[in-house]
């Protein structure tokens, strides 16, 4: 028996004596089974003030920190624990939280994951729905972003997190009682650990948690169990790089003729589509279901905040399913240039005619993918010898014209032979007003390759090239201050940091 099936064992035991006596009486037996073997310790009316929950101070908090927080006066808040302005708050300090008469016991700040909401935070926590929006403040459940500090109680050992749930979902026209049979559930467990009053209280949609009878928490609580895994790398997205977002499906919700059919699994980030497609090279714990893959940028300009990330589907039984929710972008690092150009390459109106059709074509989604493993640099200097980072904001000639670098230049006189960076489709190769001479690649799932300024072109569209293939000759055409390969690159509709390609493997 593992730590956590014991663990529950104890919980259920208590759960069905208890329901026999009515849901008060349950609660009181949970405490006393839990608390120290002495059933008296559990009583722990103080005979004076001051109550209130209770707070462990942690590494890096301050007085200020914890009463916003927990909703306090900063000034009740001290005075309740006797600090004065010269008091040190030492980590591992215990704070008397006033004014939260109705809550006991200790209170913890836990981060909110991807894949909870507000009913699934609760259960998980043991908290009725409305006393957790009570306790955090919650005025809408977007609040609730990913990575976001939230309020639940506990003991004194830590949150009091239920040890390990497993998800079920209401099938179409399925009731409660249904749903417990098929599981295998005892249906009062169920209700009593989902906080319904009454089988009719748990909606179509809605996730229910029971306990996991393999001992392993199944976190994406606000997510129908179909879905098995939600992970993204890098964590958190940075300002101006790829990322790539892996779903795990359950067998069961696949179609039955997987071959050529749509991607059962569809997303947004920001206001951009995802695209999925099979990803067969997932770890073996993926193993118990299949693996998509879509790949995207985080924008150079975009602001850090948190985005919205949208995962929807469609299940074989016809149930949709769709999540959505705000998570948290980490600032790129990158530095700032004055560019003086000849005024006429500050002329907007060609510039921004031929942007938009190169991000057109940049946009574009092919199902198939053409590259495997990292990119090779496009010069024969190689990815190291670099005259202008990618991302770099910039200001023409003293504020004339503001902009953001959106490729790397690299090395590359006059006639330097400029090579494919992975494989791929030419999609574009023609002589451009700002671009020059320009090339660019598909590489399928959303990648391309730019390559402007070239003093002469060697590939046609349509043409399919290898990684390494001479694709033309550097030069200086177009807008540009002298000969350099500006190599671009586009991850779902956005330019990132051809750089990282270089150096590791996508997805
Ligand atoms: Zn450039």
């Amino acid at each position: 028996m593992t730590g956590n099936a014991r663990k529950w064992a104890a919980w259920l035991g208590v759960v069905l004596v208890g329901l026999l006596w009515g849901t008060g009486s349950a609660r009181a037996g949970l405490v006393a089974l839990t608390a120290t073997p002495t059933p008296s310790t559990t009583v722990t009316a103080s005979p004076s003030p001051p109550v209130g929950p209770r707070y462990v101070v942690q590494p890096g908090d301050t007085l200020y920190g914890i009463a916003t927080r927990f909703g306090v006066d900063l000034d009740r808040l001290m005075a309740v624990n006797g600090l004065g302005p010269n008091d040190v708050l030492y980590p591992g300090r215990e704070l008397i939280l006033p004014d939260l008469a109705a809550v006991s016991g200790y209170l913890y700040a836990v981060t909110v994951p991807f894949g909870e909401d507000w009913r699934s935070l609760a259960r998980r926590y043991r908290l009725p729905p409305a006393e957790f929006v009570r306790l955090n403040h919650l005025v809408s459940p977007y609040q609730l972003y990913a990575g976001r500090p939230v309020i639940v109680p506990g003991d004194a050992t830590g949150p009091q997190a239920w040890p390990a749930l497993a998800r079920l979902q209401l099938g179409p026209g399925e009731g409660l009682l249904e749903a417990a049979a098929r599981q295998g559930v005892n249906p009062w467990v169920l209700r009593w650990l989902n906080h319904l009053s009454g089988a009719s209280q748990a909606l179509a949609d809605d996730v229910l948690f029971y306990p996991a009878a393999d001992g392993r928490d199944q976190a994406l609580g606000a997510l129908p169990p179909e879905v098995r895994a939600v992970r993204w790398k890098p964590d958190p997205r940075v300002q101006g790089e790829t990322w790539a977002l892996f779903v795990t499906l359950a067998p069961a919700a696949l179609p039955a003729d997987a071959a050529d059919q749509a991607p059962p699994v569809q997303g947004a980030w920001r206001t951009r589509p995802l695209h999925f497609a099979p990803w067969d090279d997932a770890p073996a714990d993926d193993a118990a279901g299949r693996t998509f893959v879509a790949l995207s940028g985080v924008h150079p300009l975009a602001w850090v905040e948190p985005y919205p990330l949208r995962l929807e589907g469609t299940l074989p039984d016809g149930r949709a399913w769709a999540f959505e929710q705000e998570q948290p972008i980490a600032a790129g690092d990158y530095g700032f240039e004055e560019i003086t150009v000849p005024p006429e390459f500050l002329d907007a109106t060609v510039a921004q005619a031929e942007s938009a059709r190169v991000a057109e074509i940049m946009s574009g989604y092919t199902p198939t993918r053409y590259w495997d493993g990292p990119m090779q640099a496009p010069s024969p200097y190689g990815g190291d010898c670099i005259n202008s980072l990618f991302g770099t904001r910039r200001s023409y000639n003293d504020g004339a014209l503001w902009g953001y670098h959106a490729g790397v230049d690299l090395c590359g006189g006059l006639g330097t032979p400029i090579y494919a960076a992975a494989d791929g489709v030419v999609v574009l190769a023609e002589n451009l007003e700002v671009r020059g001479g320009a090339v660019i690649l598909d590489h399928g799932w959303g990648v391309y390759t730019g390559y402007w300024h070239l003093s002469a072109i060697e590939v046609q569209p349509g043409q399919q090239v290898q990684a390494g293939d001479e694709i033309g000759l550097a030069g200086s055409t177009g807008r540009s201050t002298g000969p350099h390969l500006h190599w671009e690159l586009w991850v779902g509709g956005v330019p990132v940091n051809p750089l990282t390609w270089l150096q590791q493997a996508w997805p």
